[in-house]
């Protein structure tokens, strides 16, 4: 199998694949993003604008116009089956639903050329659950980037068993094409790399401050005294924002449900997400972009 990949689609074009659609472009590839409404493509706009003065201010090459070039260069519809007609690859970032999923990729099925590649950018969902709405498991696989992709420019990649090599080693190179860093995993692992990680740590974390062991600024204190680390779990708690900390605990055992409700009560239902709104395990003078 010859896989040469020059046009790429993306579907949804949210905050990561508005991020994976405007860097593709930046790498001089032809991107098409798809969503599903015209409210959707005008934030999509914004986004790519928004996109264009971080890269121009942050990314080195993004000067002499490129940066608002590529925004403008990328085809935006809510056509489907016009935005994967050519598409050499279409790397998906719609909701973390597995229904909304594995019914776009049944629809894709059908319309999407056969020599196309399927990517899923799902953080949660195994591409196991969804490789059979896929109609080419040879061809279909994940793909995971993490937000702010221009800096950090990690790519996991991840097939399932159906997946063929030739099609793995295609998307590892084209990760690094675009700029990534690919973390080629050998086989299907909820959370990847990073969050089987990062999962633990911060739960670790929350449970130490929820069941009353210690204070946060003494775990952060100790973690970093160690470790030399910028920063400890509960201010990267702080930076993630605790919604998604609850609603991974929300899902878990007993405790982790007790630990969910701590954080419900203390902090969520008193709008103390973290830094985003300016208080959460600290409190923050000013709110970040
Ligand atoms: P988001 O809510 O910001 O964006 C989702 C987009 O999909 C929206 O623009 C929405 O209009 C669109 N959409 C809704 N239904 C659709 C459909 N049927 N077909 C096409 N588009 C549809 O979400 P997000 O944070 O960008 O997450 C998207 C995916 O990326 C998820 O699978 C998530 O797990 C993954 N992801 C997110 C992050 C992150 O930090 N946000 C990081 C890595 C991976």
């Amino acid at each position: 199998m010859t896989i040469n990949i020059r046009k790429v689609t993306v579907l949804g074009t949210g905050v990561l694949g508005s991020q994976i659609a405007y860097q593709t472009a930046f790498s001089g590839f032809d991107v098409t993003a798809y969503d599903i409404t015209e409210d959707a493509l005008a934030a999509a706009r914004d986004r790519f604008t928004g996109l264009a003065t971080i890269y121009r201010d942050e990314v080195p090459g993004a000067h002499d116009g490129k940066a608002e070039n590529v925004a403008a260069a990328i085809t935006l519809t809510t056509n489907i089956g016009a935005a994967v007609r050519e598409a050499d690859l279409v790397i998906e970032a719609i909701p973390e639903v597995l229904s909304i999923k594995q019914h776009t990729y049944e629809l894709l099925s059908t319309i999407a050329p056969e020599r196309t590649i399927f990517a899923t950018n799902s953080s949660t969902l195994l591409p196991s659950a969804i490789v059979g709405f896929t109609g080419r498991p040879d061809k279909f696989l994940a793909l995971h980037f993490a937000n702010e992709i221009w800096k950090r420019n990690i790519a996991e990649v991840m097939g399932t068993t159906h997946t063929a090599p030739e099609v793995f080693r295609a998307v590892v190179d084209f990760a690094a094409t675009i700029g990534m860093v690919p973390v080629e995993i050998h086989k299907e692992k909820a959370g990847y790399i990073l969050n089987s990680l990062l999962g633990p740590f911060l739960v670790g974390a929350i449970e130490l401050v929820g069941d009353g062991y210690a204070d946060a600024a003494t775990v952060d204190a100790t973690w970093k005294i160690v470790t030399d680390m910028p920063a400890g779990p509960c201010q990267m708690l702080d930076i993630v924002g605790l919604n998604t900390p609850y609603n991974i605990l929300a899902n878990g055992t007993d405790h982790q449900q007790q630990l969910a409700k701590w954080l419900k009560d203390n902090y969520i239902d008193q709008g103390k997400l973290g830094v985003a709104t300016g208080e959460g395990f600290y409190r923050y003078d000013t709110s970040p972009r």
